[in-house]
């Protein structure tokens, strides 16, 4: 809920600290002009500004809750989740949520802002938030002008998503961590060999943070019997190669029924460094 976090929250105009009226329909800058922004139906703030772009629209969105929604991806969340409750995590900003499937999954025993782009995507996650009372709470705005104070999160999470590492360095605790997760070499390896000829394994993250300091790097891998047309064409958009991919290559998983891949993801834990 949006109530629960506002005082983590900045007005992205001014730059004032915000505040939620006891109503819960609006939050307010506490700046001198005052500016207001509706908590939407579903229960999120639209924080952006001009110029900020448009994140996921609404079919790639939906096909991401298809897919997630069966539980292929987890044992990831899981994996996330207890490391976050190793750090003991109280504040958690969930930079670049999507549609929100591991910032739900986050526990209510820590306070846990989305931020994505996505009107689409945060609408949803704001939806499912309110369904499964996981008290997560949602904003659409940029990751790179996050509407969030600074030195306000215990951890942020980075999930498949650009690394805002100028960002992220502002609004951590001077102890705050980054949990930045990527594919893995052999991330759907077995989707590419169904094809492509030659499938060649995945470069891996290129966007690393360069100032912060690297703690921890881990692999989670395990594969995955992925069933139907539907999923599995779903799957498929969710990757880069989604738009790389020929009509002609693209057709060969029309025939699929099952796709059994492995799954790789890295996951790299960084602290703030010699910055702060
Ligand atoms: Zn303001």
């Amino acid at each position: 809920m949006i109530s629960n976090i506002s005082y983590l929250l900045k007005c992205p105009v001014c730059g004032a600290a915000m505040q939620t009226d006891p109503d819960g329909r609006v939050c307010r800058c506490v700046g001198a002009r005052v500016h207001c922004y509706d908590v939407s139906r579903s229960g999120y703030l639209n924080l952006t500004s001009p110029g900020d772009g448009a994140g996921d629209l609404k079919a790639a969105v939906k096909a991401r809750t298809l897919f997630l929604s069966n539980g292929y991806y987890e044992p990831l969340s899981d994996e996330i989740n207890g490391i976050l409750k190793d750090l003991d995590a109280k504040t958690v900003l969930d930079a670049g949520c999507g549609e929100g499937y591991y910032t739900n999954r986050m526990g209510t025993e820590r306070r846990v802002l989305g931020v994505d782009l996505s009107r689409a995507g945060i609408d949803a996650a704001a939806k499912s938030a309110k369904q499964s009372g996981s008290g997560a709470a949602f904003a659409v705005g940029s990751l790179f002008k996050l509407p969030v104070s600074d030195r306000t999160f215990d951890a942020i999470t980075n999930l498949f998503a650009p690394c805002a590492e100028a960002e992220f360095l502002r609004v951590l605790k001077p102890t705050g961590k980054l949990l930045l997760v990527g594919a893995g070499e052999r991330h759907l390896l077995g989707l590419k060999e169904l094809i492509y000829d030659n499938p060649y394994l995945n470069p891996g993250r290129a966007d690393l943070p360069t100032t912060m300091q690297l703690l921890e790097h881990r692999r989670l891998t395990y594969s995955i019997n992925v069933k139907g047309r539907e999923q599995i064409a779903a799957l498929f958009s969710m990757t880069p190669y989604y738009w790389r991919t020929s009509n002609v290559d693209r057709h060969k998983l029309d025939a699929a029924e099952t796709l059994e891949t492995e799954v790789d993801f890295d996951i790299f834990l960084y602290g703030k460094g010699q910055s702060k």
